[in-house]
């Protein structure tokens, strides 16, 4: 954890109020307070990990079973016909608070919201080699 408590810390020990929607053992969710919709969700494990790199694997499940739990109720609540799972790791890839967490965003048909741009690879061969290179970086 880091010195100074952070704020999905401090929401998980109950020192700040959220709008709780999940809880189990290991797992929190409430709802985002600047949502991308009413009902835009966060789950978060209780204890601190920065992000996906340092979360252990072994929490997983806890984490995968809340997000269906609450995809499912999320859904059903909002009359959403599907939603997004996002998780930001890092400053460049849009994490604002440093406490891992996965966003569960309800969609509508239509709404509007647009994904990222996508791009391609110049060749086949390209994308053979990035993939090569990814490859060679796999810890076992
Ligand atoms: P990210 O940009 O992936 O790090 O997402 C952080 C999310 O946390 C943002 O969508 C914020 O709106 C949300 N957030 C920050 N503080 C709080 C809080 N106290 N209660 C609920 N949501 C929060
Ligand atoms: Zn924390």
């Amino acid at each position: 954890m880091p010195e100074e408590p952070c704020i999905f810390c401090r929401i998980a020990r109950g020192d700040i109020p959220c709008a709780k929607i999940y809880e189990d053992d290991a797992v929190l969710a409430f709802l985002d307070l600047a949502p991308v919709h009413p009902g835009h969700a966060l789950v978060i494990p209780k204890v601190h990990y920065a992000n996906l790199l340092e979360f252990p694997s072994e929490l997983a499940p806890a984490v995968f079973s809340a997000l269906k739990k609450v995809g499912a109720a999320v859904m059903e609540a909002t009359g959403a016909s599907a939603f997004n799972v996002m998780q930001n790791n890092g400053l460049a890839a849009g994490q604002t608070v440093f406490h891992i967490h996965w966003h569960i965003i309800p969609r509508f048909d239509g709404d509007g919201l647009a994904m990222w741009p996508q791009g391609g690879y110049a060749t086949p061969a390209d994308m053979q080699d990035m993939a090569a290179r990814v490859i060679s970086h796999l810890k076992k």
